[in-house]
């Protein structure tokens, strides 16, 4: 892996487009191209792709969490207990997220905490043979 980049380079409140990023980050716009594929969310699919320095930092930071341990194909990350945990009853909420991009949160195993992992859409039939997954609204009373 190269060098990190630092989420507190950009700024929370601000925009950016990918070269704009690049830059803040000290990163080419081929890595930020990449983590756009591998779920950064970006605003809109329309052209220039704008991505909020609020979710470059969040992706930042799940992605080097992970990194620490990377999860396995049943693992969903925990922030509560700080760790991969498998969600109770191997059950999940799917909530859309922007773009190709859905949030999966279920219970964690060890703490009761909310546990999620952040996959992409074309993922859903993938995670769908492993997981118990609802939507969002279903759950909703
Ligand atoms: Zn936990």
């Amino acid at each position: 892996m190269g060098k990190r980049a630092n989420p507190m380079a950009v700024k929370a409140a601000l925009t950016y487009d990918i070269n704009e990023a690049a830059a803040a980050l000290g990163k080419s716009p081929a890595t930020i191209r990449s983590w756009i594929k591998d779920g950064l969310p970006v605003m809109s699919s329309r052209k220039p792709t704008l991505i909020s320095g609020e979710a470059i930092r969040t992706y930042l930071r799940a992605k080097y969490k992970a990194a620490k341990r990377p999860l396995g194909p049943d693992e969903f990350f925990c922030s509560g207990c700080g760790g991969a945990r498998l969600p109770v009853g191997m059950a999940a909420t799917v909530w859309p997220m922007q773009n190709r991009t859905v949030l999966l949160k279920g219970a964690c195993t060890r703490c009761g905490c909310t546990c999620t992992r952040m996959i992409s859409k074309s993922r859903l039939g993938e995670f769908a043979q492993r997981f118990r997954l609802s939507n969002k609204a279903d759950s909703e009373p």
